[in-house]
């Protein structure tokens, strides 16, 4: 079997948006590239019936390289991000909800606490809506994404590319929070968003001294 680690890699992802409640039953996926390949989640099986084993392995055309199911609808999404974006690794696409709330209402989400401008360093844009199952939504998601590698998908839900597995689900599981606590303060009043000058500084302040060294 190919990629068996990066398989389970994936697996153990998409049991982390069950997890957090970014996904519901089916939707929503992973995708990880490895050189020319890129392993992405089966067409609609539910999240506990997901075996590591029933990941498909494409090719950068959307060849089926290895796998008995059918890879994902969002495959050409995918593909097209990863065949325009040299940085990319994975790529999570999710419904989540208080996300997908502001991109219903075509709102990009603008930075209003410390979270949101430590990990994305930007309000989050909305790409212009697209028809799901072509590259129409990998498009118009290129058009629209900046530097936090994080868009909105109007009236549909939200798209991250990440440098790893562990970027992308981050960023999915931040996103979500960002969302929400904008949504429950913008509903209250009108808040003012952190400067530029504000959020530049925290972004590049979290990626020189947060966590670890
Ligand atoms: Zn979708």
């Amino acid at each position: 079997m190919l990629y068996e680690n990066e398989k389970r890699i994936l697996q153990e992802a998409h049991l982390m948006l069950e997890r957090y409640n970014l996904a519901a039953y089916t939707s929503g996926n992973v995708s990880l590239r490895v050189d020319q390949h890129v392993i992405i989640k089966p067409s609609g099986i539910p999240y506990s019936k997901l075996m590591y084993e029933d990941m498909v392995v494409v090719g950068l055309n959307g060849e089926v390289v290895e796998g008995n199911k059918a890879p994902s609808v969002d495959t050409a999404t995918h593909l097209h991000l990863f065949n325009h974006l040299d940085w990319a690794r994975s790529i999570i696409h999710t419904h989540s909800t208080f996300a997908t709330v502001w991109a219903i209402m075509e709102k990009p989400i603008p930075v209003l606490c410390t979270a949101h401008a430590d990990v994305f360093g930007e309000e989050i844009p909305i790409a212009e809506y697209a028809p799901v199952g072509s590259e129409a939504i990998g498009k118009s998601a290129l058009k629209a994404l900046r530097k936090s590698g994080t868009v909105l998908l109007s009236k549909h839900g939200v798209l991250i590319i990440g440098t790893s597995v562990d970027d992308s689900l981050k960023k999915a599981i931040f996103l979500e929070e960002v969302a929400r606590v904008s949504y429950f303060s913008s509903a209250w009043g009108n808040p003012t968003s952190l400067s530029n000058s504000e959020v530049q500084r925290l972004f590049d302040q979290y990626k020189s001294k947060y966590g670890q060294r």
